[in-house]
């Protein structure tokens, strides 16, 4: 099956027992001060579960766009290094809201995997919350039964409250979750470990694929549980995974979600990508950058088209970091000296064409953005590259490196000033400033290619840096308006335009004096 055949089937397979077919929501969350983008299918259902909107069907399903790369999911660390994390990602999920529970949801999910699918059980095993007694918290019995009518027992897995058990929050609605693993190894190696089940272990053929939440508590205050009167099932599978094990791959990114990008990325670059590297070979570093590259672009992509430019702070910086480092693993493994990343938006918005038509529609605005940022960080890439190398190069020789011609000056002071940091393999904390306020480099950036030269980065120096500097700005700015003084909260101020009588002290913050 295709990616989108297999996308189509679950959808198909939902609607078939009663779903209605909703649209994702946007990547980018806008009005929720708690979420800067949406990180799982059940963010836009969010205020049904909190019981303040009432749903308009009582069955949803769809594939949601995700991206895990702040609070507190972030997976960005595990991109392209693992098989199975991705910045963006598709969310495939079922709900119901005060409609069916266990029974139909672990009936279905088995249906869908075994017969639709036709994932052997034998590859499957599921996890059922075992209870946590200081935390009062039951063990999900119910869920134990049903999956014991499909699935044999040892193959039911209890686990503890971190990974089963699910909460809005501190308060709010929780409920057990169950979880469904397929198990990837070869025939060999499972003999070899006796067919030992094996889940959110370090295997990295044993993956989680989809998770069944079933809200059916509400946490109150004092800690103690309420049963809900109206019980939810929020579902949520990750599908390249799902791609992957239906196209009987060892890696998300050998299926066709990624194949064509990586396949581009390659024969643009005149490198061949070779996604048996392992780290330390050969031919690793450049399969690390032809995944990222695969995966950052999807997330900026679609960040972009949902409305959030790469900026200088917030939502908008966390799309300019992903974006500076995909540039930088462009840059240094494949030789892309030139804006290139922006040319995979055209292929990218083809294959999501019916799916999330919101990319094909701007793509050309979207290929613009990326590559007016490629092009302005491209030209301080290089200038920061070369004093990071000179920062790398342990010898004390001044001057050694020949590439300095026209900084020499500054090379050599690099070496002066840093060397017993240097020397302790570690980044001065004012120096990856300068890279940060001179050259652009998120500290993210300068934190990853010191790790792949052996070095640490003196963060809390590079945050005192950085306050600095807010600090010296703030100055100036009270400088520059200094005819204009900022009103406390309690500072009334006469409003007499409208009202005469009427005091609107939050209306009118700043005054002149
Ligand atoms: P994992 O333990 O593998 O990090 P998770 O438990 O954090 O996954 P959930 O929050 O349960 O994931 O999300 C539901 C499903 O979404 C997972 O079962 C998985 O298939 C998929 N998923 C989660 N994170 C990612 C990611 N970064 N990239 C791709 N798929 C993901
Ligand atoms: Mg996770
Ligand atoms: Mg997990
Ligand atoms: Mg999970």
């Amino acid at each position: 099956m295709t990616a989108q055949q297999i996308r189509q089937a679950f959808l198909d397979f939902f609607a078939s027992k009663g779903h209605t077919i909703v649209p994702s929501a946007p990547i980018v969350v806008k009005n929720d001060p708690t979420l800067m983008f949406t990180n799982a299918g059940m963010n836009q259902f969010k205020d049904i579960f909190l019981g303040e909107s009432a749903a308009k069907y009582p069955r949803v399903a769809d594939t949601q766009r995700c991206l895990r790369v702040s609070g507190k999911h972030n997976d960005l660390e595990e991109v392209g290094i693992d098989t199975y994390h991705h910045t963006m990602f598709e969310m495939l999920g079922n709900w119901s809201f005060g409609d069916y529970f266990k029974q139909e949801a672990i009936a279905w999910s088995w249906e869908l995997l075994t017969k639709v699918y036709g994932i052997s059980a034998d590859r499957l095993y599921v996890t059922v919350f075992e209870g946590d007694e200081k935390e009062q918290l039951p063990r999900d019995q119910e869920a134990y039964n049903y999956w014991k009518q499909h699935i044999a027992e040892d193959r039911i897995l209890l686990g503890n409250k971190k990974d089963n058990f699910w909460e809005m929050g501190e308060t709010g609605p929780c409920g057990p979750c169950s979880e469904i693993h397929y198990d990837g190894r070869s025939e060999e190696e499972r003999a070899r470990v006796d067919g030992k089940a094996l889940v959110n272990a370090d295997d990295p053929n044993v993956i989680e694929i989809w998770n069944n939440v079933f809200m059916q508590f509400n946490r109150l205050k004092d800690g103690s549980l309420q049963a809900l009167p109206a019980r939810h099932v929020d579902t949520g599978m990750g599908f390249e995974r799902l791609v992957r094990v239906l196209q009987g791959k060892t890696s998300n990114y050998d299926t066709d979600v990624f194949q064509p990008l990586i396949q581009f990325i390659a024969e643009k670059s005149g490198k061949p990508y070779n996604a048996a590297a392992t780290p330390g070979t050969e031919g690793w570093n450049e399969a690390v950058a032809m995944r990222v590259m695969a995966d950052h672009i999807r997330a900026i992509s679609f960040a972009i088209a949902d409305g959030q430019l790469p900026s200088n702070n917030k939502a908008g910086y966390v799309i300019r970091r992903i974006l500076r480092r995909a540039v930088r693993y462009a840059y240094q493994y494949l030789g892309f000296k030139e804006p290139f990343l922006n040319q995979l938006v055209p292929l990218l918005a083809e294959q999501f064409k019916g799916v999330f038509d919101e990319l094909w529609s701007q793509k050309d605005f979207v290929q613009k953005v990326v590559s007016e940022e490629e092009n302005a960080f491209l030209r301080n890439l290089e200038l920061g590259l070369r004093r990071l190398d000179t920062y790398f190069d342990l010898s004390n020789e001044m001057g050694i490196a020949t590439h300095l011609d026209e900084d020499v000056a500054e090379h050599i002071k690099i070496k002066r000033e840093f060397n017993e940091d240097r020397k302790n393999r570690l980044v001065n904390g004012t120096f990856a400033f300068t890279l940060s306020d001179t050259f652009g480099f998120p500290l993210d950036l300068t934190e990853l290619i010191a790790r792949e030269k052996g070095f640490n980065v003196n963060v809390e120096q590079f945050e005192h840096e950085l306050q600095q500097q807010k600090n010296r700005s703030r100055a100036a700015t009270a400088i520059d308006t200094g005819d204009w003084v900022i009103l406390q909260d309690d500072d009334s101020v006469e409003f007499t335009g409208y009202d005469e009588t009427e005091t609107v002290a939050h209306i009118i913050k700043y005054r002149k004096v």
